[in-house]
């Protein structure tokens, strides 16, 4: 009885809600793979596509389309757009804040376009411009690679588990942001691009957060307190994410929920957002699924994108209030995004 209770008051809230995803990979993964997009039918073996993020509910996901090689992202852009031109009745490309509410409003998904990566910029804050006006609205500043031609840190990122210790003793050799990686921080807070911390070294973080005079977010990590992998924030990076007005967005990567052989669920997902909500408030918390983003044959904890109220339902089970909700799905990146990209 509680129960059925509780999953039809989360399926009423969860159609009320404009849901804001930090970051998809279905775009570069199929275009990796060599296949047309054909974005608006239903691909099983993807964990999302056009149909399903709108069953889901999804308002607006942040496509990955690039950001090393600049080749492979002019064209991954170009498909992006065409995507949306052959379908304008499902989909709008998201430039602005408030093309997300029209998003919303005209039962649409919203395509943001994003990259993972400077390594495209070959240096130059000129590419950096050209990206944005075609659309690019947010940007990490690498993929965890440093110190190489071109990359914006000057150390590459771990990307393992380790001890509290062991994180302390890699941020000590850790080389943060170059020259130019300061450069771009500054550039993108001028321009209206979103500054990702996401792949970031301990160092590079460090430097993003000192350096931006606008929100940061991580569009997709995890909680380095509830799962000790180096892509997950730290306390103290949760806090000057929080600081700089920005946020962390939980991705559903079971590799970040939980340290295998622990097993991740959907519930483990929700204790990452408490912990952020009890450390710095439930404004500073959002979601980065991460769909078709992960290694083949790894399935994320939401499995699939027609599954998102299965989150939503959780959040209501427990405890938290339907405002509070609203927030961790859409509400914090709409001011986020406001206060960045406009
Ligand atoms: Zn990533």
């Amino acid at each position: 009885m509680a129960r059925s209770v509780t999953r039809r008051h989360a399926e009423a809230l969860h159609e009320t809600l404009i849901l804001i995803d930090g970051h998809n990979d279905h775009f570069m993964l199929k275009f990796a793979r060599g296949e047309p997009y054909r974005f608006m039918k239903v691909h099983r073996r993807y964990h999302s596509d056009g149909p399903r993020l709108l069953k889901g509910g999804m308002t607006a996901s942040f496509f990955m389309v690039g950001g090393h090689a600049l080749d492979r992202s002019v064209a991954l852009i170009e498909r992006a757009h065409r995507e949306i031109e052959d379908h304008p009745e499902s989909l709008m490309l998201v430039t602005r804040t408030g093309d997300i509410r029209k998003a919303k409003r005209t039962g649409r998904l919203g395509v943001m376009l994003s990259w993972e990566s400077g390594l495209a910029l070959g240096n130059s804050l000129d590419v950096l411009h050209a990206a944005y006006r075609l659309g690019v609205r947010a940007s990490t500043l690498t993929h965890n690679e440093g110190g190489t031609a071109f990359a914006l840190q000057g150390t590459p990122s771990p990307f393992r588990y380790l001890t509290p210790r062991q994180r302390t003793a890699a941020r000590r050799t850790a080389k943060g942001l170059t020259a130019t990686g300061r450069d771009v921080v500054k550039e993108m807070n001028r321009m209206g691009m979103l500054v990702d911390v996401a792949h970031a070294n301990d160092a590079a973080v460090e430097d993003i957060v000192e350096l931006t005079s606008k929100p940061v977010v991580s569009t997709h990590g995890g909680v380095f307190a509830c799962c000790p992998h180096a892509r997950c924030s730290t306390d103290d990076q949760i806090r000057a994410i929080a600081a700089t007005g920005g946020l962390l967005s939980i991705a559903f990567y079971d590799g970040f929920i939980a340290k295998p052989p622990a097993k991740a669920t959907i519930d483990g997902i929700v204790d990452q957002i408490a912990h952020v909500a009890d450390l710095v408030g439930i404004d500073h918390v959002g979601i980065g699924t991460d769909f078709d983003g992960l290694s083949d044959g790894v399935w994320p904890v939401v499995r699939t994108a027609d599954r998102l109220p299965r989150l939503t339902e959780a959040m209501v089970r427990r405890g938290l209030s339907d405002a509070e909700i609203r927030k961790v799905w859409g509400g914090n990146y709409l001011r986020v995004l406001k206060a960045t990209i406009g």
